[in-house]
């Protein structure tokens, strides 16, 4: 409970600046003071901080300087990401805690992922027109602004919708003919300062996106659908033919073990070892493989995204093997467990869990949304996969039989086959 409505709960100070009023100016309203009223008894408290009443005249814009910036529900990394912020997005900054700056639309951002800038206050765009055009495996979608608004994205099965902040549409007319992706667009404005355009898309699955500000131009890149395995040439025997798959063996190097066994082996060594078992039966099926690591070498996690983001792989897919924290249950924890963040990679993680627990006769450890580096990538379907926990000392055993390796491989890569069957 804060301010109730009681006059007596008003701050302090309320009246100290009211000279300034008419010039629309700062107008400091000193500490806040809490009153509390409970079975008749009122309790009153001050506040931290001091509240002032900002002019939008006297509002600072915020430029994202960063490629992209990371926009939050809250003012520290504890808070949840939203969709991130293309460079040279602006928005008004509404406010400030430590190093994080409150934007206008809601969000929070590091402050040293923006500038400042001179921009009219509060930054407002109309938007007129929207346009399509097509570049190699992917359809663009042109929004020309006044500024570089904020947006939000959200898939959903067979839509994607982008919504674009401060914005108020003139729009009369949008020209888009067919399309690999998009069937069919909407829109509509959704409150006075916020628009929403609905792509309906032509298949469920959905195969990546990409958000840049071209000028002031707002670019949405929808990935086509990888070529049908059946139209391809020579296709038989090899179903992957043509598509291309990033697999990406966890940890490495000197100081990234991942998690270690009982007998002291190390996840990123047999996440290496399986990941190129993976490859070998992909490249079989003609898949066209890259792959983050194929040594015992350092690398971190920004490498490894931005790799996802250089080749645009058809998939992307991160291997893993799992631990606990100490004082976990070693014993009784075990199982397959798929990790996906955005809507477009739900199948792959589902289907590939479903695939190697049935296969395999593995247990399942379950199928999670988690906002992790490797399943943050929009550009492909992009999954994380812990295949077992190396503190299990029975599932252990399995994880290190070469055998089992290879029948897992075996699995990973079939179960991947038949995912893009059932999904084209
Ligand atoms: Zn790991």
């Amino acid at each position: 409970r804060g301010a109730n409505e009681s006059n007596s709960s008003l701050p302090r100070g309320a009246n100290e600046s009211n000279s300034s009023l008419p010039k629309a100016q700062k107008v400091d309203l000193g500490v806040p003071l809490f009153e509390l009223s409970m079975n008749n008894q009122t309790i009153s408290q001050e506040g931290t901080g001091k509240i002032s009443i900002l002019s939008p005249a006297d509002l600072e814009v915020a430029e994202v300087t960063a490629e992209p910036g990371v926009a939050r529900t809250g003012a520290s990394t504890d808070f949840s990401r939203m969709t991130p912020l293309p460079k040279g997005t602006r928005a008004a900054i509404t406010g400030r805690e430590g190093e994080w700056i409150r934007l206008d639309y809601g969000a929070w951002i590091r402050a040293s992922e923006v500038r400042i800038v001179k921009d009219a206050v509060p930054p407002r765009s109309i938007v007129r027109s929207a346009r399509s055009r097509q570049v190699a495996g992917w359809t663009e979608i042109l929004f020309p602004l006044e500024i570089p608004v904020p947006v939000t994205v959200q898939e959903g099965d067979k839509t994607f919708n982008l919504t674009l902040y401060n914005t108020t549409a003139q729009t009369d007319i949008i020209r888009l003919d067919d399309d690999p992706v998009i069937a069919r667009l909407a829109w509509q404005q959704i409150s006075p300062l916020q628009v929403q355009y609905t792509f309906n898309l032509k298949s469920a699955q959905q195969w990546g996106y990409k958000l840049r500000y071209d000028g002031t131009t707002l670019v949405l890149s929808l990935k086509h659908p990888p070529a049908k395995t059946s139209a391809m040439p020579n296709s038989q025997g090899k179903p992957l033919s043509g598509i291309k798959i990033l697999i990406d063996p966890g940890h490495g190097g000197p100081q990234d073990l991942g998690a270690v066994s009982p007998v002291g082996i190390r996840e990123k060594t047999v996440a290496l070892t399986v990941s190129k078992l993976v490859r070998d039966e992909l490249v079989n099926r003609g898949a066209n493989v890259v792959m983050t690591r194929v040594e015992d070498v350092d690398l971190d996690l920004p490498p490894r995204v931005e790799m996802i983001q250089k080749e645009e792989p058809a998939i992307a897919i991160s291997i893993h093997y799992n631990a606990l924290p100490d004082n976990g249950d070693a014993i009784n924890t075990k199982g397959v467990g798929a990790f996906w963040f955005h809507p477009q990679a739900h199948s792959l993680g589902m289907f590939l869990h479903n695939y190697l627990v049935a296969k395999l006769n593995r247990p399942s450890y379950g199928v999670f949304w988690n906002n992790l580096a490797m399943t943050r990538p929009a550009v492909a379907p992009s999954v994380l996969m812990e295949l077992g926990f190396m503190i299990n000392p029975e599932e252990f055993e399995w994880i290190v039989n070469p055998t089992e390796q290879k029948k897992l491989a075996e699995a990973i890569a079939q179960g991947i086959t038949e995912w893009f069957a059932s999904v084209q």
